[in-house]
């Protein structure tokens, strides 16, 4: 079938389930991959730096949740996988689909320039090995978990201060024996780092220091894995359903501070909430304390915003990432403050050749949101789909933004909130039937 000439950033998950859509569809295509393998983030201590995952990183989304609908993750793996686990998924997607052949592993692509009508059109990549590519449409798909935002506090720490994102892999060759520790954040990565720092084999003395407290949910629920029973239904108002959880959250798993963390400052699923079945205990045994937000940092000693002050050895920001794409000149494309308005997390409006995929902060699960979204994304370079003009797509934007993130806690961490189960339904039953039929009218038209 002839088409445009696509050229896909990444070879994660999104960059994978993209070159597999397209080769699905027979369109031509080249992934640019910066690192020497697949996966992303789930390589561990990946050459290129872009993993966040630390060595005793299993997956908070149970493997059900988790499996791209066309290759379920293997009968034998356990509820909820060790990464590496994930890496060998991922590179058994890639080989189950013959994707690998059409990667271009350690050929990142530096610069991306949209080039102008009197020029062709298209986008003119420079790449690292091969010098000046040139395509018709460009699919983003180079990740937003490896460029580590840090709490910005005034005053110096003069302590050891890493990110998450570089605790214990590789690259990192301390040792967190003996030692008197801050973790600021309460998001998945700090309740994991939390327990683990705080096992009273390692002798440390361990603090979480958090800003708006958070809901924390078990990973398992009456025996099974809890995010079996997650679930909406676009049939019922999303407010309802979250009323509902609302109410039965303390019910089943308590409230955060009958275990020692601060009040949240929101209600819950008004913030991501906190997976883990240890936090609690370790809070509840007295091996782990919970502290409020910081207010300066003077030497060692941390200020905190109730008056009292701490000395600390070393902090670990667990406290997210920012969304970057070094290769866009910044007045093309950039995210401030991980903002970035995109029809239905992919398409931006004004740059018709332009398509992005993985740019949410996907409930339960990232994996078959990917998938989704690359559907649709092969069947508009198939020219089976065709988005809504550029007035509409702001329009919906806006919708959507209020649908997935109006009731959330205003923070960057949740500028790209949606819930999976209410996504699919839209793209599925809604936005690719109407996609179809004005791809339909426009070829009618031409
Ligand atoms: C600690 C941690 C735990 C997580 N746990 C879960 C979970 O339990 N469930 C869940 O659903 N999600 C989870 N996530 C989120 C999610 O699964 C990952 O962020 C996922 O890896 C996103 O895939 P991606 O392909 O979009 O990005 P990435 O995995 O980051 O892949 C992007 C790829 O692009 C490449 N690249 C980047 N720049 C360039 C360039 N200029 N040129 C060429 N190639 C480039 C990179 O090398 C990389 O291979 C977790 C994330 C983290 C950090």
């Amino acid at each position: 079938m002839s088409g445009p000439t696509v050229a896909v950033i990444g070879a994660g998950i999104s960059g994978l389930t993209m070159s597999k859509m397209l080769a699905d569809y027979g369109l031509e295509f080249a992934t640019f991959e910066s690192s020497d393998r697949v996966g992303g983030n789930w390589a561990f201590g990946n050459p290129n730096g872009h993993s966040s995952a630390y060595r005793s990183l299993h997956i908070d989304t149970s493997k059900h949740q988790l499996s791209f609908k066309d290759f379920p993750m293997p009968e034998e793996y356990p509820d909820f996988p060790h990464h590496t686990q994930v890496k060998e998924y991922l590179d058994s997607y890639a080989d189950a689909f013959d994707i690998r052949r059409r990667i271009e592993f350690e050929n990142g692509v530096l610069h991306a320039r949209r080039l102008g009508a009197d020029e062709g059109g298209g986008w003119e990549l420079e790449t690292q090995r091969t010098g000046t590519r040139r395509f018709d449409v460009l699919v983003v798909a180079n990740g937003h978990h490896w460029d580590p935002r840090f709490a910005d506090k005034p005053g110096e720490y003069t302590g050891l201060t890493m990110h998450s994102h570089a605790y214990i892999d590789p690259r990192t060759p301390y040792d967190l024996t003996g030692k008197r520790i801050l973790i600021i954040g309460l998001g998945n990565s700090a309740a994991d780092i939390a327990v683990e720092l705080s096992s009273k084999t390692l002798d440390n003395e361990v603090v979480i220091s958090t800003r708006s407290s958070a809901w924390i949910v078990p990973k398992y629920f009456a025996g099974k894995p809890a995010d079996k029973y997650y679930r909406t239904s676009p049939h019922i108002p999303f407010a309802w359903q979250r009323k509902f959880v609302q109410v039965m959250q303390p019910m089943t798993a308590g409230r955060p501070e009958d275990y020692g963390l601060p009040t949240p400052n929101h209600k819950f699923f008004e913030a991501h909430p906190t997976q883990s079945v240890e936090l609690p205990l370790r809070l509840g045994s007295g091996d782990l304390r919970a502290k409020g937000d910081i207010e300066r940092w003077d030497g060692r000693t941390v200020h905190f915003a109730d008056g009292t002050c701490e000395d600390f050895d070393v902090v670990i920001h667990a406290t997210g990432y920012n969304i970057t794409f070094p290769f866009f000149d910044e007045d093309l494309v950039s995210a401030p403050e991980n903002h970035i308005r995109l029809y239905k997390r992919i398409f931006k409006p004004g740059l018709e050749d332009l398509a992005f995929v993985g740019f949410a902060q996907s409930t339960p699960t990232l994996f078959p949101f990917v998938e989704c979204q690359t559907r649709l994304v092969a069947a508009w370079l198939a020219g089976r789909y065709e988005p809504p003009t550029e007035a509409e797509m702001e329009r919906v934007i806006d919708e959507d933004q209020q649908k997935y993130t109006a009731h959330m806690v205003q923070r960057p961490r949740h500028t790209q909130q949606l819930d999976f189960f209410l996504y699919e339904h839209d793209i599925r039953v809604k936005e690719i039937p109407a996609g179809m039929a004005r791809a339909a009218r426009a070829g009618v038209a031409r």
